[in-house]
């Protein structure tokens, strides 16, 4: 089974320990939701983020994101026999068929660019090809989903400058005036790594039928969030019918070529069924016989291999298409 996951938070959360014992911080074997250990079974790319806490800006964020850094090209180097870092969608191809998970790294929390958009050169260097503009506080480029002000004058330069550099841009967690400032100014197409569907789910994190349409008409994809929070508002542990809700709904957007994956695993709650990680190919079956092979797979992985596919070609659709 080929797999695309379009955010993870495993690298934050072993370089943290949070809730993990110090033996149990490897990116091979670990009590966390996700190990390439375990994984080792799929055919995968797996985009791991370094997740920018909203207390850390400036000077602070700037070591926080490069220990996160130096502690994820070790892990890589430790588990060469399972897993490659990808810089471009050539390499996801090429390691996948080497039988290696394919690592694409990513930054939740634009404050790693402390303020200073010369640092967007020093996240590309790094391999850094998608930037989540914020997390749900408000930093250096703009607001998050906690107050709505949208981008900074600093955000509004940043964006044409990240996408010069490769770097996709993220809207998840992102208020919703920032949202369609990104629209407006974009260039390219831009992406929601991890985000459900507002009109099943009335959460704030996740989008409104107009926002997924939006990243859809742009050439962008959306990532569907296990987060139990996002799934459902009342459930505790959500059913496939619950995330199978999400799903339905943009593919009645006209979503089939724009619906992913983003697990948010190591960030959130995920419902049992999804925990560890490794259990993620019970969806594929679920998803399978609900809606058929060519869609599962399209929703696993064909759409964000494309997706980035056409980002390194240029040859997305003019935006505002
Ligand atoms: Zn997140």
């Amino acid at each position: 089974m080929y797999l695309f996951d379009l955010h993870c938070d495993t690298v934050t959360r072993l370089h943290d320990g949070e809730r993990l014992a110090p033996g149990d911080r490897s990116l091979r074997q670990n009590g966390a939701h996700l190990a390439l250990g375990r994984m080792a079974c799929y055919d995968w790319c797996q985009c791991f983020a370094i997740f920018m806490p909203d207390e850390y800006r400036g000077e602070a964020a700037v070591d926080y994101f490069e220990s996160c850094y130096r502690f994820f090209t070790g892990q890589l180097a430790e588990n060469a026999d399972l897993a490659a870092q990808a810089f471009t969608a050539a390499d996801i191809r090429e390691i996948i068929s080497g039988g290696r998970c394919a690592a694409l790294l990513t930054v939740e929390g634009g404050s790693a660019l402390a303020g200073d958009l010369g640092r967007i050169a020093r996240l590309r260097e790094c391999g850094v090809r998608v930037l989540t503009l914020t997390w749900n506080g408000k930093n250096e480029l703009g607001s998050g989903m906690a107050c709505d002000e949208g981008l900074t004058p600093l955000g509004r330069e940043a964006l044409p400058l990240l996408e010069e550099a490769g770097i996709v841009v993220d809207v998840s967690h992102l208020s919703d005036s920032g949202f369609w400032e990104v629209q407006k100014r974009a260039r390219r197409p831009f992406i929601a790594t991890h985000s459900d569907s507002r009109a099943v789910c009335g959460h704030g994190r996740n989008l409104t039928d107009d926002q997924f349409r939006a990243v859809a008409a742009a050439g962008g994809v959306v990532g569907l969030n296990f987060s139990t929070h996002f799934l459902a508002a009342d459930d505790p542990d959500p059913s496939y019918a619950a995330l199978s809700a999400h799903l339905g709904h943009f593919l009645a957007l006209g979503g089939e070529d724009a619906v992913a994956l983003g697990s948010d695993y190591d960030g959130t709650d995920v419902p049992s069924w999804l925990e560890p990680a490794e259990r993620i190919g019970g969806l594929y079956g679920r998803v399978k016989a609900e809606y058929g092979e060519k869609l599962a797979h399209k929703l696993f992985f064909q759409n964000a291999m494309a997706f980035f596919e056409r980002y390194d070609a240029r040859g997305e659709p003019p935006c505002g298409m």
